[in-house]
């Protein structure tokens, strides 16, 4: 069955009367080139096991079943469960989980269903939680070699910004703390069904390179950082005072240690500026 042939794809759908959710970020890839290059760009290979978030009706699945070892496929919406009983029908390494991700224990998953094997992440991921799942994903700090998504453009942008430029985020303070990221290719709008209003892209971020804290100071640095860029366009003096209720002269303090200016922004602070101002802005 080719799961990225339209006709095929609404006689299924039309069929088993589902209907897209919006809300869930139901947009399905049609384009045969995607799936196939995400499994091969995405650690789907021998050796590995693959958890992908979101199977809508299994196009990027299959992909993965083909290549992997075994796949896990967290799906939250109940009514494609008969659609992936048909489509996935000729693959006995996939196991559909029908949960929210965000609720799933992963590390169990791990345990129970990979056996030793080396696990990667991919998916086309549902846009409305984009954020919260990749930094679920890094800060659960899971035995994950690789996450390989597609995403919006403008969070691929976001993921893949340099720290300490003006198009960082705290999700890519987040990323460079757990490991390395880089874009892989972009993907139209076209390419799905129904199409979004936007494009997309795919990226990939390797684990395990990353920096590694303290457990009370790694708690720390990220509330330094999620306070910084809640408010991106004041001054770090000001939005820690606002947010934290850290005085503004333990700020200053801190800056002036690094060589850093009181009026400095988080978004002027590159990775090593970020850690040291943090460990220094702890010790004040
Ligand atoms: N992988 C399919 C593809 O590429 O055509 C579907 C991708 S679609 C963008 C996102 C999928 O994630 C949908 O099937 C949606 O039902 C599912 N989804 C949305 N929220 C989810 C959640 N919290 N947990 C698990 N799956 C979710």
């Amino acid at each position: 069955m080719i799961l990225t042939n339209i006709g095929t794809v609404k006689e299924i759908l039309s069929r088993h009367g589902f209907s897209f959710s919006k809300g869930l970020g139901q947009n399905f890839i049609v384009n045969p080139d995607i799936c196939p290059r995400i499994a091969e760009n995405g650690n789907a290979c021998k050796g590995f096991g693959v958890i992908e978030i979101g199977t809508g009706i299994g196009v990027l699945t299959s992909e993965l079943a083909k290549r992997a070892e075994k796949v896990v496929a967290v799906e939250i919406d109940s009514r494609l469960l008969p659609i992936l009983d048909e489509t996935l029908a000729d693959f006995d390494n996939v196991k559909i989980i029908n949960e929210d991700v965000m609720k799933c224990d992963l590390r169990r998953v791990i345990t129970d269903e990979f056996d030793g094997l080396r696990v990667a992440v991919c998916a086309n991921l549902p846009y409305y939680i984009t954020s919260p799942i990749i930094m679920m994903l890094l800060e659960s700090r899971l035995p994950i070699e690789s996450i390989t998504v597609m995403v919006q453009k403008e969070a691929a942008q976001r993921l893949c910004a340099k720290v300490g430029t003006r198009d960082s985020g705290a999700i890519t303070v987040g990323v460079n703390y757990y490991g390395t990221v880089k874009k892989l290719f972009d993907v139209s709008r076209g390419s799905f069904m129904p199409a979004p209003n936007v494009d997309s892209a795919v990226i990939r971020i390797d684990l395990g390179s990353g920096c590694r804290l303290d457990e009370k100071s790694e708690k720390f640095f990220f509330s330094v950082v999620k306070a910084g860029f809640s408010q991106r366009r004041k001054t770090l003096a000001n939005s820690l005072a606002s947010v934290m209720g850290i005085p503004k002269e333990k700020v200053y303090s801190a800056l002036s240690s690094l060589g850093l200016p009181e009026a400095a922004r988080i978004e002027q602070l590159d990775m090593e500026q970020l850690i040291a101002f943090s460990a220094a802005l702890s010790d004040k």
